[in-house]
């Protein structure tokens, strides 16, 4: 079985991902990645490069999106494949959540200055470039500004949940995103459920209209992925899988198609595919 060719989840500089969408395109081509989705946060604005960059290549781009939602306390990450970028009210939507970052993103820098970790606000545009803002793009800023070491050092100290600076930002529900998604033509996935300690509330998050579940990630370990995989043939769901690399340099670096995702996890989502996507093969 051939296993290292598909990857259903990379970050670009459209988010918070080091490589441009053509590099990572790029990349993943030479290292033989056949079926590649781009699945920034909160944005689908690295597609349409990503996407011409595939067209040079023998990669098949599906066009993709990780989005945050909240479940109470809980932060939930949701994978759209196949949405049409181009659907305005789902773009209306993407730029509410970018919006929402841009609040948070204040405040998580005040409360910064609060505890003697200034930073600037244009440096921390500045990292983030064109790209939808993170707390990856802070976490660069700390470290420049010399108040830590490492960008990991900047989420143990200060940025991750529960320490001092961490600041949340409104979300859509669950059931919110799904419908967003789905009324773009896309399916929507619940993100790495073992990493986030979402296994018990799969069923939930299908009632929701979550279609599918990410069992292959660069989080996972085999017993997750057994798990996982055990849990989607009884609810027979969708599974998909990738690495969630953010690119050489960024804070903790998986490579391009780099977690062994079997081919015929491949073949069923291209089988959920909408026409337009299909004929493009
Ligand atoms: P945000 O989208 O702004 O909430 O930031 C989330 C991103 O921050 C994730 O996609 C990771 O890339 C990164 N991240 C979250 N927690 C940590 C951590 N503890 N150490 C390093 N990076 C992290
Ligand atoms: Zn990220
Ligand atoms: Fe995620
Ligand atoms: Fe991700």
């Amino acid at each position: 079985m051939n296993s290292s060719t598909i990857d259903l989840h990379v970050h670009t500089t459209a988010s918070d991902g080091t490589l441009s969408p053509s590099d990572t395109v790029r990349r993943a081509a030479e290292l033989g990645v056949t079926l590649l989705s781009i699945t920034d946060h909160d944005t689908t604005d690295g597609i349409p490069e990503a996407q011409q960059a595939a067209a040079a290549s023998d990669i098949v781009l599906l066009s993709g999106v990780e989005l945050s939602v909240g479940s109470g306390e809980r932060e939930i990450h949701v994978l759209g494949y196949f949405m049409d970028p181009n659907h305005r009210p789902f773009q209306t939507i993407l730029s509410k959540l970018r919006g929402a970052r841009d609040v948070r993103n204040e405040r998580i820098l005040a409360r910064l200055k609060e505890l003697g970790a200034s930073v600037d606000p244009q440096r921390v545009r500045h990292i983030a470039g064109d790209g939808s803002v993170g707390r990856p793009h802070i976490a660069a800023a700390l470290v420049e500004a010399g108040h830590v070491a490492s960008q990991g050092e900047a989420f143990g100290r200060y940025l991750a949940r529960g320490k001092p600076a961490y600041v949340g930002r409104e979300r859509l529900s669950p059931a919110d995103a799904a419908q967003a998604i789905r009324e773009a033509g896309g399916l929507s996935v619940v993100a790495h459920p073992a990493k986030s300690g979402l296994i018990g509330q799969i069923e939930d998050l299908v009632a929701d209209g979550m279609e599918g579940i990410e069992v292959f990630h660069s989080d996972h370990s085999e017993r997750d992925v057994e798990i996982l995989l055990g849990i989607a043939r009884e609810g027979n769901l969708l599974v998909t899988g990738g690495t969630d690399s953010h690119g050489p340099g960024s804070g903790k670096w998986v490579e391009i198609g780099s977690v062994a995702v079997p081919e015929w996890v491949g073949e069923e989502l291209l089988r959920r595919a909408p026409q337009a996507e299909r004929t493009q093969r």
